[in-house]
């Protein structure tokens, strides 16, 4: 039996006679957040097949990004945007969400549709299908907006959850300090009541998007430092309030995607309270497994394409390197795994289980995993590859190169590769934990 073609890795898979839908969707906190289950009947069977509205869903959006990619909004993904503050990318998210892709599955009172996990599963699989630019409200949609839905009052969810989807308002994720990235409990930024606003002073680091952003999802400490967990309440944080100062941070690519962020005697109204005083853990725990559902899930769909494009590089250049071809077939084995892993992520939520460790196994996995494709992709180019991106002569202008440097970070972001090792060692194989 030969390898199996490019259509046939994203066509619905059949495992011992059930049929599963490849690709992954967002993780889900709990059923509330994206709508009804549909057909739970046929779920515990794990059957995915779509039914004839789905795949009429799934035909009409293939239709749409066919007619819509060609444009401008194919150039939209380009790095250089970052330093035009994501305009174009802006653009592109509000056509999204005008066409009714944006959010398919958040409450349609609130600007989405309703819809189940599957069709966000669907929206997630042909956007990387497509190669369509990421939407550049990357934080509203996939992490603030999903915690407000869950914990926030009904004038948060009016006030925000719409200007999230058509990308009016891009926002941020302060919780990471200097001294505080994995052990977070430890943050030290202070929230201060004061009549009907708190007074916040401190420092974030490393916020993606937070040189654009209108509003911030702040995690701030308003206990003593000895409660750790019960002591952090959640704020919403306008970027635009006297005493909030944005420093961009370079990266290693050379963009300035993240930032440092210094609140100094910053007002910020009782009413941005997201969740109680002292609850803060537990909203950021909604926001947290979003994150990781996100990069884990979604984005291993990404490296399935990466890798398909890897292969017909390789083939291109007709390099019969057997060390070569090793890494290749091993690529494919962790690629095919993730995808089975995020079968079972997605099996469990469709059932109406709480999400499960799948998330941060796929988001190791998908780090890693990534990081060798790139560096696998760089040893074919060769020395062609130094040309930096978005010069004419490099190779694919660049993007390889680029993606190389970029996925250094694929590691750190959102739980580094090891404490998800951790995680993984305590919590599913019930080793004793580190300290
Ligand atoms: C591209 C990118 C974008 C980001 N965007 C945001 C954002 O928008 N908002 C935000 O709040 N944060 C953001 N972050 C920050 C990110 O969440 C943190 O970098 C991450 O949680 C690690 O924290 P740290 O950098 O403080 O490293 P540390 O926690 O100080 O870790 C340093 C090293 O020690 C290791 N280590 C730490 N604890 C343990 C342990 N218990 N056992 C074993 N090893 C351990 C780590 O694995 C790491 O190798 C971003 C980071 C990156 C790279």
């Amino acid at each position: 039996m030969g390898p199996p073609s490019k259509e046939a890795l994203h066509e619905p898979l059949r495992l011992g006679g059930t049929v599963v839908v490849s690709g992954l969707a967002f993780a889900a906190c709990d059923r509330g957040v994206y709508g009804p289950l549909q057909r739970r009947e046929r779920i515990n069977g794990m059957d995915f097949s779509l039914n004839a509205e789905q795949a009429r869903f799934r035909d009409e959006l293939r239709a749409w990004l066919r007619d819509n990619l060609a444009g401008s909004a194919g150039r939209a993904a380009a790095p250089a945007d970052a330093e035009e503050g994501g305009e174009r990318r802006r653009e592109w998210q509000r056509r999204v969400h005008e066409a009714g892709y944006a959010g398919v599955s958040w409450p349609v009172e609130y600007g989405g549709r309703g819809l189940s996990l599957i069709e966000s599963m669907i929206v997630n699989e042909e956007m990387a299908r497509a190669k369509a630019p990421d939407l550049v409200n990357v934080i509203g949609l996939n992490m603030a907006g999903p915690t407000i839905i869950h914990h926030g009052t009904p004038e948060q969810k009016s006030k925000h959850l719409r200007n999230i989807l058509d990308a009016t308002d891009i926002w941020c994720q302060g919780f990471s300090e200097p001294n505080s990235g994995s052990d977070l409990a430890s943050l030290q930024t202070r929230a201060v009541p004061d009549g009907d606003d708190f007074v916040v002073n401190g420092q974030k680091v490393w916020t993606t998007l937070g040189h654009v952003a209108k509003w911030c999802i702040l995690l701030t400490r308003t206990g003593s430092a000895d409660e750790k967990h019960a002591g952090l309440t959640y704020l919403i944080v306008d970027m635009q309030s006297p005493g909030v100062q944005v420093k961009p941070l370079v990266q290693l690519t050379g963009d300035a995607e993240f930032n440092e962020i210094y609140f100094t005697d910053v007002r910020v109204p009782r009413s941005n309270l997201l969740g109680g005083v002292g609850e803060g853990w537990r909203v950021a725990m909604t926001t947290l497994m979003h994150e990781r559902a996100t990069l884990g899930v979604a984005l291993q769909v990404r490296s399935r394409i990466a890798f398909d494009d890897l292969v017909t590089l390789v083939r291109a250049g007709g390099d019969g390197n057997p060390l070569l071809r090793q890494k290749l077939a091993q690529l494919h084995i962790e690629t095919e795994a993730m995808r089975f892993n995020g079968y079972r992520g997605l099996t469990r939520m469709l059932r109406g289980e709480p999400p499960g460790p799948e998330g941060s196994i796929n988001k190791l996995m998908w780090s890693e995993v990534n990081q060798r494709l790139m560096d696998t992709a760089l040893e074919v180019l060769g020395p062609a590859a130094l040309l930096a991106a978005g010069e004419e002569s490099a190779p694919d202008g660049g993007r390889w190169s680029y993606q190389f440097l970029r996925s250094r970070a694929n590691s750190i972001e959102g739980g580094t590769s090891e404490v998800l090792r951790n995680i993984l060692a305590e919590r599913v194989l019930g080793l004793p934990r580190s300290r």
